[in-house]
């Protein structure tokens, strides 16, 4: 009932023409996949890699948006801009941007209205340090970066949540497909009570956090989980694909 999404979430790898040598290789082996597939860009990358999406079934994201519609925000991004490239998705309060510049909450929730007032279609990364998973309050987490960060939605089914739990992105260590099926399930339940039941039913919730061609199939086949945000594993193509291509 809910059609997957896979993004790759490239961060501050890859030029321009990096990204369009990565596209071209990624392109031809997806081109049958059954879910969405996304890719977020460097914002430097996105003319060069919207030119080179163009005729393909992905889509192009961003790694952030500015929650202004323009303005004194030197080094910022507007929806606007993003629009003009033909951007579909945007990612919003991954964790390193939590962790390293100052993203709140707060910050998540205007950026994410903003989002969906253009017609983007936000991304949003919650997730639990290591330290909150053994001290036992991921839920109590979550359910705080839920009421906030989603906080005066009103279709709540345009947002894509992706759950990363903090401790499994880049570290090689994914959460277990239980686990992360038990978790999203908490997410999906709470947005049941903080929206709507039937709505909750209609949101996609990814899990992200050093998912790769190995270990896709098991988390995907979890009756919860719909889809992923793959960092590292997004950078080679045949790794990407593999993912994407999780059901063949
Ligand atoms: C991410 O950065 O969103 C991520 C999930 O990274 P990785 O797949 O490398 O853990």
């Amino acid at each position: 009932m809910r059609k997957p999404i896979i993004a790759g979430n490239w961060k501050m790898n890859n030029t321009a023409s990096e990204g369009v040598a990565l596209v071209k290789q990624i392109a031809p082996l997806v081109k049958e996949a059954n879910c969405d597939v996304v890719v977020c860009v460097p914002a430097i990358d996105i003319p060069a890699v919207s030119e080179a999406l163009k005729g393909t079934n992905i889509a192009l994201g961003a790694e952030n948006v500015h929650f202004a519609e323009k303005g004194a925000f030197t080094g910022e991004i507007s929806a606007a801009m993003l629009l003009e490239y033909g951007v579909k998705y945007v990612i919003i309060g991954h964790s390193e941007r939590r962790q390293y510049f100052g993203e709140t909450d707060e910050t998540v929730n205007k950026r994410t209205l903003t989002a969906l007032k253009a017609g983007l279609t936000p991304i949003v990364c919650i997730g639990e340090s290591l330290e909150e998973r053994e001290t036992g309050e991921t839920e109590a987490v979550l359910f705080e970066q839920i009421k906030v960060g989603l906080k005066d939605i009103e279709d709540i089914k345009e947002v894509v949540i992706a759950y990363e739990p903090v401790w499994a992105i880049g570290t090689g260590k994914t959460a277990t497909a239980e686990q992360a099926n038990e978790t999203i399930a908490f997410i999906r339940k709470t947005i049941g009570e903080l929206f709507c039941p039937k709505c909750a039913e209609k949101v996609r919730i990814q899990y992200g956090g050093s998912m790769n061609a190995g270990n896709c199939k098991e988390l995907m086949a979890m009756e919860e989980i719909d889809g992923g945000l793959i960092g590292g594993a997004s950078l080679k193509a045949p790794d990407f694909a593999a993912i994407v291509n999780f059901d063949k």
